[in-house]
C-alpha cells in the first residue's frame, strides 16, 4: 500500500537497479560438461549436447574470476549444471575446494547446488558432494515410470525411473533438499499423482519436495508444441495440484513476494559458464556459443547487443509491463524469453491467477491456524 503521491514506477525502478547492480554476491552457473547420459525428448539442449568437458585452463579461469571478485563480495553461489554435471565429478570436486579455501580465506559464504537427472547419484557421491558443500538437488521425475522413462531415457534408450528413485532411498538421510520437478504437459498430467504414492512409499516425502514443471518447445518441434500448457492452463494445473497435495507440497512458497529484478539472467554479478569458457546470460542459451556474451580466455566481448538486451530492459518504462497490476511480482517476465521474442511463456502466472492463489493461500493458512486449535 503506498500513499497517494508516492510515484510506484520510480519506487520499483530504484528496487531493480539496486538488486540487480548489488555487488556484494556473485553466483555461477558452471556446467563443467555438456555432455549427457539421458536424451529426454523435450531437452532444450539436444542440439548442444556433446562430449566437451571443462579444462584446466578453463577452471583455472573461473578460479581467477572469483579470486577478482573475493575482495568485494560477502555471498558466493554455484548451481552445477550440464548436460549432465555429475559426469564431469572429479571436476566439480576439484573446483568445489579451491572454491572453498577462497572463501574462507576471505569470509565470504559459500553456497552450492546442483542440477542432476540422478542416475550416477550414488551414496559415495553424495558424500564427496555433501563434503564439498553441495547441499541443494534439483532432480527431475517425469510422472509414472511409464511417463518417465519415456521422456528421459538413457541415450541406449532404456529406463531411468527406477534407478533415480533407488539412488534417492540410499542417499536420503545425506539429501536434505531436494526439488523434484515433474515437467507436466497434456500427454502425462495424469500421471502426476503417483509421483506423491511414490515418495510415500520410499520414504522420501520428508527430505523430498515435488513442483510442476512447465514443458516448453524450445527447439520448435511441432509434435512437442502439442503437449505444451499455455501459461494459464498451468497455473490452473498448479494451483489444483499445490493445494490438493499441499501436505507434499510447498504451498506457502506460492504466495507473491515482491521481486527486485527478474532472475540471474538480469542480474550483473550472475554468469552461466559452458565448459569451453563461454560466458551466458541465461541456462537456456548454454553450449550455443552465438549467445554467448563473452569468453572467460578472451579478454574482448562476444555479443554485446545481446548483454546490453539482458541487462537494460527496465519493465517500469514498457508500455504493457509499467500498465500490469503485478509488475511488482514479476518485473517484466522471463528475459531469455522476452529477449529471444518468445511472448506467449512471458507472463507470470499471477497476471491471470493472482486472486485465486491468493485465496488459495489464506483458506490454507486459516485450515492450519484451526487444526492448531486457534480459534480467532
Ligand atoms: S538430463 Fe537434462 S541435459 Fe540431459 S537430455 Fe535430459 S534435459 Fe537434456
Ligand atoms: S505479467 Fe507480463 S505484462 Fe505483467 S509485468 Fe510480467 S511480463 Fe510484464
Amino acid at each position: 500500500m503506498l500513499e497517494d503521491n508516492v510515484d510506484e514506477l520510480a519506487l520499483l525502478r530504484l528496487r531493480l537497479h539496486s538488486t540487480r547492480y548489488d555487488s556484494t554476491s556473485f553466483g555461477l552457473t558452471l556446467a563443467p560438461t555438456m555432455d549427457c547420459n539421458f536424451r529426454c525428448v523435450y531437452c532444450y539442449e539436444s542440439k548442444v549436447i556433446h562430449h566437451t568437458y571443462m579444462s584446466v585452463e578453463v577452471q583455472e579461469a573461473v578460479v581467477k574470476l572469483l579470486e577478482e571478485r573475493a575482495k568485494h563480495i560477502r555471498n558466493f553461489s554455484v548451481t552445477w549444471y550440464g548436460g549432465e554435471p555429475l559426469l564431469a565429478f572429479e571436476i566439480i570436486l576439484r573446483l568445489s575446494k579451491r572454491f572453498i579455501e577462497i572463501c574462507e580465506k576471505n569470509d565470504i559464504t559459500y553456497t552450492a547446488g546442483i542440477i542432476t537427472n540422478g542416475y550416477l547419484l550414488t551414496r559415495e557421491k553424495a558424500e564427496m558432494l555433501a563434503a564439498a558443500k553441495v547441499t541443494f538437488y534439483q532432480i527431475t521425475i517425469d510422472g509414472t515410470r511409464e511417463s518417465h522413462d519415456a521422456s528421459r531415457p538413457l541415450k541406449n534408450g532404456a529406463g531411468t525411473y527406477d534407478k533415480i528413485f533407488d539412488n534417492l532411498v540410499q542417499c536420503a538421510d545425506l539429501l536434505t533438499n531436494v526439488s523434484m520437478r515433474v515437467n507436466v504437459g497434456h500427454n502425462n498430467v495424469q500421471a502426476v499423482d503417483s509421483i506423491f504414492e511414490k515418495l510415500e512409499e520410499s520414504g522420501l516425502s520428508d527430505h523430498v519436495v515435488p513442483y510442476l514443471g512447465k514443458i516448453t518447445n524450445d527447439n520448435g518441434d511441432p509434435e512437442l508444441e502439442s503437449i505444451c500448457f499455455t501459461t494459464s492452463e498451468f497455473a490452473k494445473l498448479d494451483l489444483e495440484y499445490t493445494f490438493s497435495h499441499s501436505s507434499h507440497l510447498d504451498w506457502f512458497g506460492k504466495y507473491p513476494t515482491l521481486k527486485g529484478n527478474y532472475c540471474g539472467a538480469d542480474c550483473y554479478q550472475a554468469m552461466v559458464i559452458d565448459p569451453d569458457g563461454f560466458i551466458y546470460r541465461c541456462w537456456n542459451e548454454i553450449g550455443n556459443h552465438s549467445y554467448a556474451v563473452a569468453n572467460l580466455l578472451r579478454s574482448t566481448p562476444d555479443n554485446l547487443s545481446l548483454y546490453f538486451d539482458y541487462m537494460l530492459f527496465d519493465p517500469t518504462t514498457d508500455p504493457q509491463c509499467s500498465h500490469c497490476d503485478v509488475l511488482p511480482l514479476c518485473m517484466g517476465g522471463c528475459p531469455y524469453y522476452r529477449v529471444h521474442d518468445r511472448q506467449e511463456n512471458l507472463c507470470s502466472v499471477y497476471r491471470t491467477e493472482l486472486q485465486e492463489y491468493l485465496i488459495a493461500v489464506a483458506h490454507k493458512l486459516l485450515e492450519e491456524k484451526k487444526s492448531a486449535g486457534c480459534s480467532d
